[in-house]
């Protein structure tokens, strides 16, 4: 699929969530040492059920990033157990974000996890019918001096070139696929549910993407972090070629 895409950076995240899982299996070891014995007390039955509830929950997780590490450095789809790997990101995404934030910027962490999940990405095989592939933008990349109400129909962009908007428009339409403008989280889900798409092309910032990238999952996501030159949330751009390069990827013609 997308075997050429950038995710050398995957390595920083992934460190900061196995030192982060070591350390959460240290301090619960911790607290059920200090708590067992009047645990016991109260109920054996008790004692045992939490035991083994917490033995099964770090299992998955074990399992999750071990799926994930596969898939990250082979370069082989391994994310066969969706339940574990969806786990054990959720678990470990703020640990490793609060513990990496000791020593990075946010910035830099979700940039990492965002090539973690492009490694998914590379993993995949197969092509997808134009009409199942979404591509999804973030309302700032449209130039804030256009008067043109896009959100709701992006159709009625007048392809100026003063922004990215009218050329991803213009794309969208050669390759057949649905293209759309979120102005936020909510109306993005409403967006993915409407079009029920099996591949989504997302461009936003890093905080957007990394939530957009978990709340889809299992659907898989090519993220692609827009450029602020202006700062963040105001006139934006994206790299048009690399959004031409996936569709390439993975529409099937
Ligand atoms: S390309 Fe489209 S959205 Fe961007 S400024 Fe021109 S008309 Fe507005």
């Amino acid at each position: 699929m997308l075997n050429d895409v950038n995710t050398s950076g995957k390595g920083l995240f992934l460190f900061f969530a196995i030192v982060g899982l070591f350390l959460l299996m240290a301090v619960t070891t911790l607290l059920w040492w200090l708590v067992s014995p009047q645990l016991h007390i109260i109920s054996e039955l008790l004692a045992i059920v939490l035991l083994y509830t917490l033995r099964l929950f770090y299992l998955v997780i074990l399992i999750g990033i071990v799926l994930v590490l596969l898939t990250c450095y082979t370069g082989r789809n391994f994310l066969v157990i969706r339940f574990a790997v969806r786990l054990s990101m959720m678990i470990l995404y703020p640990v490793a974000l609060l513990l990496g934030r000791l020593f990075l910027s946010r910035d830099r962490l979700q940039e990492s996890f965002v090539h973690v999940n492009n490694s998914f990405i590379k993993s995949m095989k197969g092509r997808f019918i134009p009409a199942r592939v979404l591509i999804l933008l973030p309302h700032c990349l449209q130039q804030t001096a256009c008067g043109i109400r896009i959100t709701l129909d992006i159709g009625r962009c007048q392809s100026c070139g003063r922004c990215d908007i009218g050329e991803l428009k213009e794309l969208a339409r050669r390759y057949g696929v649905p293209i759309a403008i979120a102005t936020g989280g909510t109306l993005a889900r409403r967006i993915v549910v409407k079009n029920r798409p099996k591949f989504i092309i997302a461009v936003a910032c890093h905080r957007d993407l990394v939530s957009g990238i978990q709340d889809v999952f299992p659907i898989p996501v090519y993220g692609v972090l827009n450029d602020r030159p202006e700062g963040p949330c105001v006139n934006t751009r994206v790299a048009v070629e690399r959004i031409e390069h996936a569709l390439q990827a993975v529409v099937k013609t």
